[in-house]
């Protein structure tokens, strides 16, 4: 299976990126923890990633292409892959679906985590209480929920266009989330839903019916 997550920060894309993998047998590729791996290195680009990410910035597209294109050709070529946090921006999309045609692959699926702002401060916050990351400070949550909204969120109808997206919602328990997602994916005209359960349509947890966006396109071959 291939498909990616688009969510603004706090929707719970991780805790998601990670069931959807254990799920499909599929890689979780999480763009964040890529980034933060790189910028703990403490190379100039790993300082440039580093700093990006303290503001809430995106790090520019092309050091995030050199980041994940390995991960995402080595995954394309044996269980498929879950991308978490890419594509973040148009010219990244592009660019992902032109490494998806040079691989020969396409993608099942985007799945659009949606919650009110309130709720993913809230929840960031409280990540924050608890340990939780450099960039999850009021300030910076702030603007990381308006890079979404400016920048992520208009890939949200570029997917729809395509008949791909799967729109959910993530303010319920995560279980809940889970069983949204699946179902969304089962009424999907799927290139490929899980091998260990072959030809299943419809599936455990039953969630109720999410939101699914426009389907009426077919799925043109491209990312
Ligand atoms: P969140 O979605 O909560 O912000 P992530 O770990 O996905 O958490 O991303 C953290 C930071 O990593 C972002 O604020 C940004 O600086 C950087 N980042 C992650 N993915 C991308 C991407 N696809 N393009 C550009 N920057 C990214």
């Amino acid at each position: 299976m291939r498909l990616l997550l688009l969510a603004p920060p706090g929707a719970g894309k991780g805790t998601q990126g990670e069931r959807l993998a254990v799920w499909s047998g599929a890689r979780h590729i999480a763009a964040g923890d890529l980034l933060r791996a790189e910028a703990r290195g403490g190379s100039p680009l790993g300082q440039e990633i580093a700093a990006c990410q303290a503001r809430g910035d995106l790090v520019p597209d092309q050091v995030v292409l050199d980041v994940l294109t390995p991960a995402v050709v080595e995954a394309a070529a044996s269980g498929g892959y879950i991308l978490d946090g890419f594509p973040r921006t148009l010219p990244q999309a592009i660019a992902a679906a032109e490494l998806a045609a040079r691989l020969g692959v396409t993608l099942d699926a985007a799945v659009y985590l949606h919650a009110p702002e309130s709720v993913l401060t809230q929840r960031l916050l409280g990540r924050a209480g608890q340990g939780g990351r450099a960039d999850d400070r009021a300030d910076v949550i702030r603007h990381r929920l308006q890079v979404f909204a400016e920048t992520t969120a208009p890939l949200v109808p570029y997917y729809t266009k395509r008949g791909i997206l799967v729109a959910v919602d993530a303010d319920q328990p995560p279980d809940s989330v889970t069983a949204d997602i699946q179902a969304g994916l089962s009424a999907l005209p799927l290139a490929a839903l899980p091998a260990r359960d072959p030809g299943r349509r419809s599936l455990p947890g039953g969630g109720k019916r999410p939101d699914i966006g426009v389907v009426d396109t077919p799925i043109d071959g491209s990312f």
